[in-house]
């Protein structure tokens, strides 16, 4: 007699008001999200069953859809499609080991026009959830990355769904063997294509303040008040292209990145060529944060 198969994971996904398999899921070739990139999107952690500063992604989601003038319409709101997200979990099978979340919203489906559509159209929502794997190897060992123009518009504060600067500059750094692309706008380290970058220049830890040059990673800001917890300073001076090679240390933030060392930019060593003391000890504060969880 064969074993009892164990039961697959229905794949559902929510699209619009709807629980689907995600094979049956419809979006129309109209849709402004496909023909113009017109729309935002967020990404969440989940921990066993628990999403990650669910709160902080809420808040970010809200300033983008302000940001780019998208209108929810009646009941739909953040909280709930974080509510949507539990129920995707719960469907999927992924309320135990890791799972991202991805909320997505266009300005819906109208008659290609490039201002907005008529009042009536609603937002095409778009809710998914996966099983998810952190890069341990890459996280002991360090990671490599390479410098790359910064080629993106005016609003980098807002999480639009207009990537392709950050895909190209992904690519390369994917082809050039390279983890992460650290991007540079007029002499400056801006962030990563998906990431924030942190160094230490001179012994003290600096980031990119928070403008319309970066995104306001959430892993970023959680990472800034566990540094003050464990009483490491953080400066808020955006790190120059002339000071790379003055860098003892240099890691990344992201929801799916953690602290990721990184050991070498452009071929060359980072420091010592391995991940520093204060970069582990983050990696460290950040991890046990995301054990504890924080719904
Ligand atoms: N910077 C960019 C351009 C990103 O796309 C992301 C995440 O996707 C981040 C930074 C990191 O943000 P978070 O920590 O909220 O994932």
């Amino acid at each position: 007699m064969n074993p009892p198969q164990k039961m697959k994971s229905k794949d559902v996904v929510y699209v619009n008001g709807n629980f689907v398999p995600r094979a049956e899921a419809r979006i129309s070739v109209e849709d402004r999200g496909f023909v113009f990139g017109d729309g935002v999107y967020e990404v969440l952690r989940v921990v066993s069953g628990k999403l990650f500063a669910a709160r902080f992604h809420n808040d970010r989601l809200k300033r983008s859809l302000d940001g780019v003038r998208i209108s929810l319409s009646g009941a739909d709101t953040p909280e709930g499609f974080v509510e949507v997200g539990k129920q995707l979990l719960r469907e999927n099978g992924l309320l135990d080991g890791q799972a991202t979340l991805y909320i997505q919203i266009t300005r819906g489906a109208a008659t290609r026009a490039h201002n907005f559509p008529p009042a009536d159209v609603l937002p095409t929502i778009y809710i998914s959830v996966a099983r998810f794997a952190p890069y341990a190897e890459f996280a002991q060992s360090g990671a490599p990355a390479i410098s790359h123009p910064d080629l993106r518009w005016g609003r980098c504060d807002l999480k639009t769904l207009n990537l392709l600067p950050n895909v190209l500059a992904s690519q390369t750094a994917k082809e050039r063997g390279a983890f992460e692309a650290m991007l540079i706008r007029d002499g400056v380290v801006t962030e990563g294509t998906k990431t924030n970058f942190f160094g230490v220049v001179d012994g003290s830890l600096r980031t990119h303040p928070t403008n319309s040059h970066i995104l306001p990673g959430i892993t970023r800001s959680v990472l800034r008040d566990l540094a003050r917890e464990v009483n490491i300073e953080l400066d808020e001076t955006p790190i120059r292209a002339a000071e790379i090679p003055r860098l003892t240390e240099l890691f990344l933030t992201g929801t799916t990145t953690d602290v990721m060392p990184i050991v070498s930019l452009d071929d060359k060593p980072v420091g010592k060529g391995k991940p520093g003391e204060l970069t582990r000890k983050l990696q460290r504060v950040l991890a046990e944060s995301l054990a504890s969880g924080s719904d």
